[in-house]
């Protein structure tokens, strides 16, 4: 007998009917906990003998995971949540038993043909050419940054080779998420700031304002355009045809971050937000942010895939067996070489549902937004900051302090109520609520409203 397969059995068993449990619970909103807490209440877990599989499963099932807060909660509103379809949730289970290697066709063909078939369907929406392609990555912020190296790759291709040694700049706005500003400082890149407008917006004219004050040796150097499909502090997006003729104009790569907002494609009334999206030379849109899938996953696309390849691909004499030019190896379309197919989850949720219930789903969200928007309009005690666009509610409690917002966000997380975190507007402390799960009703919105009279 192996040394791993004593008890493997039943702990099987008592994993599976943990994660069933788990998936279909509505679960209690829960908070962290110190580490001293859970030191005292824990104790040693990693031990010579091990501690067994009833006593590690009761210390994650009663200690542990109640120390996590429950992302999928219909009253968690911060940051950006998740919300996973039991189909996606549990077929994650399923993926990870059986271990694929989703970096190359040779070893994974089959998970790699089905994640495929989900980034299509999001090129789809998005209007890309039958051409695109890409690969799930860990997040919006690896799936940023392998996008703006395959932009830079073709500046550095189609300019003289003196480029080769000088520094890049990309343009972006001050409403980019923070994983832009990122990129460029691990690829040592400038960024030029655009200006957005009062809604945090993007424009066409204001990119054009930004080139038109660079010397011409920053323009040189300039490799692409970065626009945001639903920015993430309020979810507004960008004038996206306007700054892809402008990209088009200069030669310049035309990146759209859609992380949090481009669920909203698949929504008719909101598509016409991102027209000019179809422009893109990439798109990331985040599964695990508002397609219903769980953490981790971006949807990386590229309009032309090869430019990418070229990027991103690896070389090595072990490596040569992997190589057959014809295979899509996802491992080549980003900065990772071992990957999980990730986008497993997403695809099988998909292919269970079908996509109309993406649509319904993601509509759902909108409509409860335009609800709340209308009860924060017909409160006397709050205010509106601006007309939602996508999912995200950002107003403020007339009156309220700093001090006051931060000591009501940890009262109502503390009672279970809501996890509500404060964002800033312009230098204003200011509530946000960011939906995306199905679950998450009115009444849950105005439970958060009354909570703040
Ligand atoms: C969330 C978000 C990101 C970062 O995505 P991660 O998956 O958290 O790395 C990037 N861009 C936008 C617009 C986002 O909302």
């Amino acid at each position: 007998m192996h040394a791993f397969d004593r008890g493997a059995k039943k702990l099987s068993k008592r994993i599976l009917r943990y994660a069933l449990k788990r998936v279909r619970m509505d679960p209690p909103l829960d908070h962290a906990v110190p580490e001293a807490e859970l030191r005292r209440q824990v104790g040693r877990t990693v031990t010579r003998e091990g501690i067994g599989a009833e006593r590690a499963m009761s210390v994650w099932e009663d200690i542990l995971a109640p120390a996590c807060i429950s992302i999928d909660h219909p009253r968690y509103f911060s940051y950006v949540p998740a919300a996973p379809t039991e189909a996606a949730g549990l077929f994650d289970v399923a993926a990870s038993a059986a271990n694929i290697f989703g970096g190359s066709w040779q070893e994974g063909a089959g998970a790699i043909f089905a994640e495929n078939e989900a980034l299509r369907w999001i090129s789809d929406i998005a209007g890309m050419p039958a051409e695109s392609g890409g690969v799930f990555v860990s997040g919006g912020t690896a799936g940023n940054l392998s996008a703006l190296v395959a932009a830079r790759w073709r500046w550095r291709r189609d300019s003289s080779p003196t480029m080769n040694v000088a520094r890049g700049v990309i343009i972006a706005s001050r409403a980019a998420h923070s994983s832009i500003t990122q990129a460029a400082q691990v690829m040592d890149v400038d960024v030029m700031w655009a200006e957005d407008d009062d809604r945090g917006r993007l424009s066409g004219d204001s990119v054009r304002a930004a080139w038109q004050v660079m010397t011409e040796d920053q323009r040189s150097r300039t490799f692409c355009v970065v626009a945001t499909g639903g920015t993430t502090n309020v979810g507004i997006v960008d004038d996206l045809a306007g700054v892809g003729r402008e990209a088009a104009e200069h030669g310049l790569w035309f990146h759209v971050d859609a992380a949090y907002g481009g669920a909203a494609l698949a929504a008719p009334s909101v598509r016409g937000l991102f027209d000019g999206v179809e422009h893109a030379d990439s798109i990331i849109v985040d599964p695990h942010k508002w397609l219903f899938a769980p953490f981790d996953s971006c949807a990386l696309i590229y309009r032309d895939p090869r430019v990418a390849r070229a990027a991103h691909t690896q070389h090595a004499e072990y490596l040569d067996a992997l190589r057959h030019d014809d295979d899509w190896n996802p491992s080549d379309y980003a900065h990772h070489l071992t990957r999980r197919a990730r986008g497993l989850p997403l695809w099988f949720s998909l292919a269970v549902h079908g996509t109309a219930a993406y649509t319904e789903s993601v509509e759902r969200s909108l409509i409860v937004t335009r609800e709340g928007a209308d009860d924060i309009r017909a409160s006397t005690h709050l205010e509106l900051v601006m007309d939602p666009e996508l999912s995200v509610l950002v107003f403020r409690r007339t009156g309220w302090t700093t001090e006051q917002y931060y000591a009501w966000s940890d009262k109502v997380l503390t009672d279970g109520l809501a996890f509500v975190v404060p964002t800033s507007w312009r230098g204003e402390t200011v509530l946000r609520l960011c939906l995306v799960n199905p679950a998450t009703t009115r009444d849950d919105l105005r439970l958060v409203f009354d909570s703040l009279k």
